[in-house]
C-alpha cells in the first residue's frame, strides 16, 4: 500500500512507497510515459534493492480527460495533485479556442509553483553546435509567478493605455509618446528572494560552486536591479556563513565549501554561457530572462529533445517533459522519451532520492553512448542505430 508524501518544516517527508500521480499526456504522451515508468521502476529497484517503490496513480487531463469526463482539466485531478503534493506529466494538447484553462498555468497558480527549474547538461554523443558542449552543466532556476507572468499590458491607443500615460505624465512627469502600448512588469522582494533561496539551497545540497543572479539591472534598476540587490541580501542574511559574494572571493582565498554568489547582466550572461560555460553552475533569474536563457542553454547541448523541467513551490512540485505532444508520431513507439525520463530523475533528486536520480541519468547517458537511440538523435548521429521508444527504454534499463 502506498502512502502520501508530506511536507514539514521546509522538507519533504517521503515514505518508502509514495503515491505519485501521473498524467500520461496526449499524442505521444502514452508512448513516452510507458517507457519512462519502466525506467523509473527499474532504477528504484536497482538503487534501493526493492526497499523503495512508487505507487503510480493515474490522474486525467487533456484529451483523455475530455473523452472520459467532458472536462479538459477535471477538478478531481487538481485535488489529487494537491493531496499527493508531487506529480509528473507528459505533454498535453492545448485545445484551440478560448475559455479553456491551461493545466500548466492552473497548477502553477493554484499550487504557487514559483520556481521553474531546468537542468541543462550534455550527454556524450549527442550532436551539438558547440565544439565543447560538455563544458556546460547548469541548473537554471527561473521565477515562475511574477515579472511578465503577472504583467499587465494595454493595447496602443486603448482607453487604459491612454489613461496610464496621462496619469504617469501628470503625476510624475514621465515622458511617454502618446498612443504607446503599455506594459507593466511587477517584481517583488518576496517573490525574488524565495526563488534565490531555492537556488542557493540547491547549490548547497548538491555542492555546486556558485549561484549567478541574472538581471538587466543596468536598464531596469528597480525591477531587475531589485532582483540583484534582494538576491545578494537574502544570501547574506540567510546563508551568510555558507555563501560568499564574488567580490569577496577574488583571489581564491575564500573557504572552498562556500557557494559563490555572482551576478551578470542578461546580455553578458548569454555570451558567458557560450564562451566560459564552466564558470557557471546554478543560475537564478527573473521570469523573462530565465525563459530566454533556458532554451538558449538547451540548444547549446543539443536541443530541447532531452530537456527536462520541474515547477516547484513550497510543498508542491510538478515535473514534466518540456516538449509538446508530437501528434504525428502518436502510438508509433517512435519518439524520444528522454525528456520525461530526465524529469523523473529531477523529481527523485528533489525528493532526496539522489541514488535513483543518478541511476536514471547514468542509464540514459550510457544508452546514448551505445548509439542505440530514437530517430531524432539517430538521424543526426553518425553510426547510430535507430531504435523504438520501448527499445530505447530497455537500453537505458540495461545501464541503470
Ligand atoms: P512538439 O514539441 O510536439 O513538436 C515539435 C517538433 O519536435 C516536432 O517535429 C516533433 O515531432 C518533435 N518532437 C517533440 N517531442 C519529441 C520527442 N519526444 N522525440 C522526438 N521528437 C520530438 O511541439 P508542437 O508541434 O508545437 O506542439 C504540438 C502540441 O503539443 C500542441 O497541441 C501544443 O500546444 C502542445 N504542447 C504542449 C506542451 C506541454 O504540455 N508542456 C509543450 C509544448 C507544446
Amino acid at each position: 500500500m502506498g502512502e502520501r508524501i508530506d511536507y514539514a518544516d521546509g522538507r519533504w517527508v517521503v515514505p518508502d512507497h509514495p503515491i505519485i500521480p501521473f498524467i500520461e499526456g496526449d499524442g505521444t504522451g502514452p508512448d513516452i510515459w510507458r517507457a519512462a515508468r519502466r525506467v523509473f521502476d527499474a532504477a528504484l529497484a536497482k538503487a534501493s534493492g526493492k526497499k523503495r517503490r512508487v505507487e503510480w496513480l493515474e490522474v486525467l487531463a487533456g484529451e483523455k480527460a475530455f473523452k472520459a469526463t467532458g472536462h479538459w482539466l477535471p477538478d478531481a485531478t487538481l485535488d489529487q495533485i494537491r493531496a499527493h503534493r508531487v506529480a509528473i506529466k507528459g505533454p498535453l494538447t492545448t485545445p484551440v479556442g478560448g475559455g479553456i484553462r491551461s493545466l500548466n498555468v492552473t497548477l502553477r497558480q493554484t499550487l504557487d509553483l514559483y520556481a521553474c527549474i531546468r537542468p541543462v547538461r550534455y550527454f556524450d554523443g549527442v550532436p551539438s553546435p558547440m565544439r565543447e558542449p560538455q563544458r556546460l552543466d547548469v541548473v537554471i532556476f527561473r521565477e515562475n509567478i511574477e515579472d511578465v507572468y503577472s504583467g499587465v499590458e494595454y493595447r496602443a491607443g486603448s482607453a487604459e493605455a491612454d489613461a496610464v500615460i496621462a496619469f504617469l505624465s501628470e503625476r510624475f512627469g514621465a515622458k511617454i509618446r502618446p498612443g504607446s502600448a503599455i506594459g507593466i512588469k511587477p517584481m517583488s522582494k518576496f517573490g525574488s528572494q524565495r526563488l534565490v533561496v531555492k537556488a542557493i539551497q540547491y547549490a548547497l545540497r548538491t555542492r555546486r560552486a556558485s549561484v549567478t543572479l541574472v538581471h538587466k539591472g543596468n536598464i531596469m534598476k528597480f525591477t531587475e536591479g531589485g532582483f540583484r540587490e534582494w538576491g545578494y541580501e537574502v544570501a547574506r542574511e540567510r546563508f551568510g556563513g555558507r555563501t560568499v559574494p564574488e567580490a569577496d572571493a577574488a583571489g581564491g582565498s575564500h573557504d572552498a565549501a562556500k557557494v559563490i554568489i555572482k551576478d551578470r547582466i542578461t546580455d553578458a550572461m548569454f555570451a558567458q554561457l557560450v564562451l566560459r560555460p564552466d564558470e557557471y553552475s546554478v543560475i537564478a533569474a527573473p521570469n523573462l530572462n530565465g525563459d530566454l536563457l533556458s532554451d538558449a542553454a538547451a540548444a547549446q547541448v543539443g536541443g530541447l529533445g532531452l530537456a527536462p523541467g520541474g515547477n516547484v513551490g513550497d510543498g508542491y512540485a510538478v515535473f514534466e517533459a518540456t516538449h509538446g505532444t508530437a501528434p504525428k508520431y502518436a502510438g508509433l513507439d517512435k519518439v524520444n522519451p528522454g525528456s520525461v525520463i530526465l524529469s523523473g530523475a529531477m523529481m527523485f533528486e528533489e525528493l532526496g532520492w539522489d541514488d535513483v536520480a543518478s541511476a536514471i541519468v547514468r542509464g540514459l547517458g550510457e544508452a546514448i553512448r551505445s548509439r542505440r537511440v530514437t530517430y531524432d538523435l539517430a538521424r543526426l548521429m553518425p553510426d547510430a542505430t535507430e531504435v523504438s521508444t520501448s527499445q530505447f527504454a530497455e537500453c537505458i534499463i540495461e545501464h541503470v
